[in-house]
């Protein structure tokens, strides 16, 4: 590969998502534009025209700042697929990669079908050699069959690498901007394998140490992405498992995380117990993981990774349950106020988020909720519970508010349940909504943002994760 010499580099990447759109927002912003520049292409028009207007279509703290700052400058979105491939070096591959939903492996295996159409759009289109990158989580040995597709119907070389992204929502511009690590998988045995390897290699080394980019082999690469996402989910789960017997028991989950987590083998980070993760990557990625260890016949593997989900199911059951039994058992036509919609805080995402599920199940016990997020757009939320509940827009309303405040979802409940962690929730004037709601006011908190004594003291019913009735 030679790559242009007093040109800039031209990075291209397919796919202007959660991933695709900061990642490429953070490389202009860290490169020259004299040396890199960068254009993102979408199948999406809208979403394209969201990333040009000053509207982005995705929310993460710090990013419209950088988007604005680069866009025009060496950043550009674009609908113009075929253009942008003809015209990069590198060309990133940062599509989504859902879980089937039918056929062989559904339910489990991943979908691969928007890879393959990005891989055969380059090769139809691509005239002159390219270093294409598969950001995209994909399962192992994806990087084969890429290379496949491409050698067979494309009219020039290409090498493959492969780079996970480790980014998480909410915190994607500093995860990006100072990574734990940067991971590059290629072809180490030959020549082509290793220029292209350090092509990317100098790209991330504008801003990254270079002790913390990593090159493997590929394979290694994909897996270690899939591997990742499974240990973060199991802490998640592992805590979560233990919270159910410190209610049962007397102990304080949050004071076991702290006792366990001062150990330095272990550390305390990912160690807080909550209603369940959710997001579109840790329960997709482990339902592949699982289809790999089953495909390659280590049943007692995919068994183990599986209890990971099966943990976080039951525990979204479970603290509707509890919902349930302190409501005397019944929720018809009670108003609940749901504070938190997205799966975290900090983004607007709600792809597998706790509260679909939370929501869905309290309104099939003919709850009225009043569901408050700072960020998620209604649209989504309607979208979510529809699909949910299997009922259209004009059903749901009859149970379904959205307030545009904590205080509103409040006023008149008979529960405020908490389901993501939004900094406000910390500080909302507890004592006013207890005022305005109904009598015994009962507050379920699901990610541990509430000072339960405080609350107590006001006259709230409270039950937190992790936390015996007589705490
Ligand atoms: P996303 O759904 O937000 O974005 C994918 C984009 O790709 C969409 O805008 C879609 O229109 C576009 N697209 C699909 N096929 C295309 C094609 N052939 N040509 C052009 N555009 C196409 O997905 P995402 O959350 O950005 O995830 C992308 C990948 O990164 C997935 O494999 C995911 O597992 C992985 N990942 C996601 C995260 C995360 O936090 N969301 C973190 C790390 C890795």
């Amino acid at each position: 590969f030679k790559m242009p010499g007093s040109q800039p580099l031209r990075v291209a990447c397919i796919g202007a998502g959660y991933v695709g759109g900061p990642t490429m927002a953070v490389i202009a912003a860290k490169t020259p534009p004299e040396a890199v520049q960068v254009r993102v292409l979408d199948l999406s028009a809208e979403r394209i025209a969201a990333w040009n207007s000053e509207r982005l279509p995705i929310y993460e703290p710090g990013l419209s700042e950088l988007v604005f700052a680069a866009r025009g400058r060496n950043l550009h979105f674009s609908t113009a697929i075929d253009d942008g491939i003809k015209w990069a070096d590198i060309i990133f591959v940062a599509v989504n990669t859902p879980t089937k939903e039918c056929g062989i492996g559904a339910g489990a295996a991943a979908d691969l079908t928007y890879v393959e159409l990005a891989a055969r759009q380059i090769a139809a289109a691509a005239d002159t050699p390219k270093i294409v990158v598969e950001k995209s989580t994909v399962p192992i040995r994806t990087a084969e069959a890429l290379s496949a597709i491409l050698e067979a119907c494309g009219r020039t070389s290409f090498e493959i690498l492969s780079n996970p992204e480790f980014l998480a929502e909410g915190t994607a511009v500093r995860d990006l901007c100072e990574p734990d690590r940067v991971l590059i998988g290629g072809d180490l045995k030959t020549e082509r394998g290793r220029q292209a390897l350090e092509a990317l290699v100098e790209l991330y080394a504008y801003w990254v140490p270079r002790e913390r980019i990593l090159t493997t082999n590929v394979w290694s690469s994909e897996l270690s992405k899939l591997v990742a996402n499974a240990f973060l989910a199991q802490r998640v789960s592992s805590i979560n498992s233990i919270s159910a017997l410190c209610e049962l028991s007397g102990a304080q989950i949050d004071e076991v995380a702290r006792a366990v987590g001062l150990d330095r083998r272990i550390g305390p980070r990912f160690l807080q117990c909550s209603v369940g993760f959710g997001g579109s990557c840790f329960q997709k990625d482990i339902l592949n993981l699982v289809y790999l260890c089953e495909s390659f016949g280590l049943n007692v593997v995919a068994d183990y990774w599986r209890s990971v989900i099966a943990i976080n199911d039951w525990q979204k059951q479970r603290f509707t349950a509890r919902i349930l039994h302190s409501l005397y058992n019944t929720a018809t036509n009670k108003k609940i106020a749901i504070l938190g919609f997205a799966f975290k805080k900090d983004t607007a995402d709600t792809r597998e988020s706790a509260a679909i599920d939370v929501c869905g199940s309290l309104l099939q016990e003919c709850a009225k909720l009043s569901i408050y997020d700072p960020q998620v757009p209604a649209e989504q939320i309607w979208s979510d519970l529809t699909r949910r509940c299997r009922r259209t827009r004009d059903e749901l309303a009859a149970y379904v508010t959205l307030a545009a405040t904590a205080d509103e979802a409040a006023a008149g409940s008979h529960a405020i349940v908490i389901l993501t962690e939004w900094d406000e929730f910390r500080t909302l004037d507890y004592s006013k909504m207890y005022k305005s709601m109904c009598r015994p006011a009962f507050l379920f908190d699901g990610r541990s943002v509430c000072d339960l004594k405080a609350l107590s003291e006001i006259g709230f019913l409270c039950y937190a994760i992790g936390s015996p009735d007589d705490s």
